[in-house]
């Protein structure tokens, strides 16, 4: 197994896309190739005492594959080819200059993926008939990686997130005993788990007895009576064990339709969401509703589709093999009378409504790049009766947001999932007494969020990240199931990880 202590080599995987979290006294970086090498590694680290920090794709926003308590990164690039599995067909694709090995069931539409995989080359993998729903924005997440974060994207309105789409997995514990997990095998006895690893070792854990938000939810373990051990993995952002091959389910790839409507309010453009949100409960196949205030056509002004009048847009996406699905969606956009309407039924009409959209964060990166600042971006849901009330105080923060910086063309910009009252709102901090003023409005949403019933984070898990409440760096997870709830969590991690040492610092702060 390769192990590099080369300075460059561990540079590369030092931190992740939150550029806030920065790895510090790392020894070396280890290159497993399988099961066997994981479970040496581990077992190789618990022997002297040494915390593993495991590496997917790097794309996190909360800085969970960051190794900042030391010791060993665990990358799993090289964990590409699946193989064995009776009854699967060997598929390999050759992907930006990597090559991949599914095992794929086509007629049960089934398929072993490695770990490393990305959800490109998984894309591409099973292009052309065949599709893995969920879709995280950002495509060069590892498949490890996405089930790890319960990765959930735009199309989660329809197809739920990541973890609706796992069958199995097989996890190397901390201790580095195999496991091999299948959807139903094992259920919780309330919420106590009981279950032996291949060497037959016993364990028991029981999830932690907070009640989890019945929205859209990336937040700390999952837990509910009755749950399913493959559930105790799937979002576990790495603290319980090591994802070393996954079974997921696999649907027919459908044609796509899109269509970005132009409002001249945005009570307009929600009472279309709405209305979308209305057919696709009876039945109607919408895949994705997604909105985008003012604030963010603004940023979107250099393409050639918006208008100064336009207020707000709503894009969504139809999964219609039929045409009458695409007609009940033409009605509901004639009904709600946008000011104007792009209808792209077309490939090419299709891509062009992919870069429209990708516009919005490439346009605010920019713009960052510019002032040399970070943005500081929401993830919060709420349940749907709570919805109005969580949008005003995403439009009371913005304006008072926007006292603070008076700079209307870029301060804030509300957009995402509006099917799932999953909304980003992104504050833009061009200096220090800005990104303050940013953050108190951040913590106020967050607190608003959790006081209407729902979740401080929806999509991106909460990795390392804290809040500056009352001169303390607060676990984003202590805001909302208390220290009580932290606590079940880390009773869980020490049931399997005793010496503490797999993923330090992620969700509960290291010991
Ligand atoms: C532009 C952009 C847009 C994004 N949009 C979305 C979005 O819409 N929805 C969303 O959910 N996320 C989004 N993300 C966040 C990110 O893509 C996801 O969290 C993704 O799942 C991370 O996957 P990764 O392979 O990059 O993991 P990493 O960042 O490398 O690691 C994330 C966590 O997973 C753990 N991990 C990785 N592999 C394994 C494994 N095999 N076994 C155990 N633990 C493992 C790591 O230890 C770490 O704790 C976005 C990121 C960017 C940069």
């Amino acid at each position: 197994m390769r192990r590099s202590t080369e300075a460059e080599i561990i540079e590369q995987y030092a931190d992740d896309e939150s550029n806030t979290f920065f790895a510090q006294g790392v020894e070396a970086v280890v290159f497993p190739e399988s099961a066997d090498d994981v479970a040496q590694v581990l077992r190789e680290a618990g022997d002297a005492g040494t915390p593993v920090t495991v590496s997917g794709g790097g794309t996190g926003l909360t800085g969970a594959r960051v190794a900042t308590c030391g010791g060993v990164i665990m990358t799993m690039e090289l964990m590409a080819h699946e193989s064995g599995h009776e009854g699967f067909e060997p598929v390999t694709v050759e992907h930006q200059g990597l090559r991949y090995t599914v095992m794929l069931d086509r007629d049960r539409l089934l398929a072993w993926c490695p770990p490393a995989i990305t959800l490109d080359a998984l894309d591409a993998l099973l292009a052309p008939d065949l599709l893995f729903p969920p879709a995280p924005t950002e495509q060069s997440a590892m498949l490890g990686g996405a089930v790890a974060e319960n990765a959930s994207g735009a199309r989660s309105f329809m197809h739920g997130a990541t973890r609706r789409w796992i069958e199995a997995l097989e996890v190397v514990l901390p201790t580095g005993e195999l496991l091999r997990l299948r959807r139903g095998q094992v259920v919780a006895d309330g919420r106590t788990l009981r279950f032996a690893s291949e060497a037959g070792i016993e364990h028991e854990v029981t999830a932690p007895s907070y009640q989890m938000p019945q929205t859209k939810n990336a937040a700390g373990l999952f837990a509910a009576d009755g749950m399913d051990l493959v559930d105790l993995f799937v979002g576990s952002e790495g603290i319980l064990g090591v994802i070393t091959a996954v079974l997921i389910r696999v649907t027919p790839r459908p044609t796509l339709f899109s269509d970005t409507a132009f409002f001249a309010t945005e009570e307009a453009a929600v009472a279309h969401a709405d209305a979308l949100r209305q057919a696709a409960a009876e039945g109607v196949p919408i895949v994705s509703i997604e909105y985008y205030d003012s604030g963010a056509l603004r940023f979107m002004s250099e393409q050639p589709q918006v208008k100064p009048e336009h207020q707000a847009a709503i894009f969504t996406e139809l999964a219609a093999d039929d045409f009458d699905a695409v007609e009940v969606v033409a009605e509901i956009i004639e009904r709600s009378e946008p000011l104007d309407d792009w209808f792209a039924d077309s490939n090419r009409e299709l891509e062009a409504q992919r870069t429209f959209r990708h516009a919005l964060p490439e346009s605010v990166n920019t713009w960052l790049r510019q002032h040399g600042t970070d943005k500081l971006c929401t993830d919060y849901a709420v349940p749907a009766e709570a919805f109005g009330r969580m949008m005003d105080a995403y439009r009371a923060s913005s304006e008072a947001f926007l006292e603070v910086t008076a700079r209307p063309e870029a301060s804030a910009v509300l957009f995402g999932h509006m099917g799932d009252h999953h909304l980003h709102v992104d504050f833009l901090p061009a200096d220090d007494s800005e990104q303050t003023a940013a953050m108190a409005e951040y913590i106020h949403l967050a607190r608003t969020a959790i006081g209407l019933g729902g979740t401080i984070t929806a999509e991106h898990g909460v990795g390392k990240k804290t809040l500056p409440i009352e001169s303390r760096d607060v676990p984003y997870l202590e805001l909302m199931y208390g220290p009580e709830g932290l606590d079940e969590i880390a009773q869980v991690k020490r049931a399997l990880d005793p010496a503490w040492l797999l993923n330090p610092g992620n969700m509960v702060p290291a010991p």
